[in-house]
């Protein structure tokens, strides 16, 4: 029998793939090659998390498990822009660390180089409004989920978090702030809501 691998695409026979009893035909949907290639990549990153926390000693609170499990959920896209990477992706910390982000992996998501050193140091919300073609709504929404889900907050709570850091960011500069327009992402969420309780 043979599968398809979500991530390299390729059609491999079964065998080439985990098993997984939770999933239908038995086995992940990513095939062996990937998950050990996504693991590679995950140690060099969680190492360069490491290097980091020299410049800035801030504790350390995620490890090489949840790094593992946020590489296997990204399948190789970035999270701002989701192009596809093609070396190591970067590790952006989602509030940078110069404002208070920490190393903990609610704070932590895979990004292309690009989109890394052009967000620098703004906040989520700033960096989403000035590059609307390049950040669709999805992947922010999906941001934020991550966010809330590994915080144990829920989704407007993260979002009234992320607005402060812009309303803060903006008064600096003296710039006027309006709050990002969540009424698209509201509608968009009851119909998955519907879509799920159907
Ligand atoms: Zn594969
Ligand atoms: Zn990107």
């Amino acid at each position: 029998m043979m599968c398809l691998c979500r991530v390299c695409g390729q059609e491999k026979s079964i065998d080439l793939f985990e098993r997984d009893s939770r999933k239908k035909n038995g086995t992940t949907t990513r095939c062996k090659d990937c998950k050990h290639l996504s693991n590679r990549k995950s140690a060099k990153a969680f190492g360069r998390l490491r290097e980091k926390q020299k410049k800035y000693p801030i504790p350390i609170e995620t490890d090489q498990q949840e790094f593992d499990v946020l590489f296997a959920q990204m399948d190789d896209l970035c999270s701002y822009c989701g192009c596809a990477y093609t070396s190591t992706p970067t590790i952006d910390h989602i509030q940078a660390m110069k404002n208070g982000g920490r190393h903990h992996i609610s704070n932590l998501t895979l990004v292309c180089k690009s989109c890394n050193s052009a967000k620098n140091n703004k906040p989520l919300l700033v960096y989403y409004e000035q590059n609307a073609l390049n950040f669709p709504q999805i992947n922010l929404t999906s941001v934020v989920h991550h966010m809330a889900y590994f915080s144990r907050r829920t989704f407007d709570e993260v979002v009234e978090e992320l607005e402060q850091q812009k309303r803060d960011y903006c008064e600096v500069r003296g710039w006027n702030c309006y709050a990002t327009d969540f009424t698209r992402w509201t509608a968009y969420f009851a119909f998955l809501n519907v879509r799920k309780a159907s």
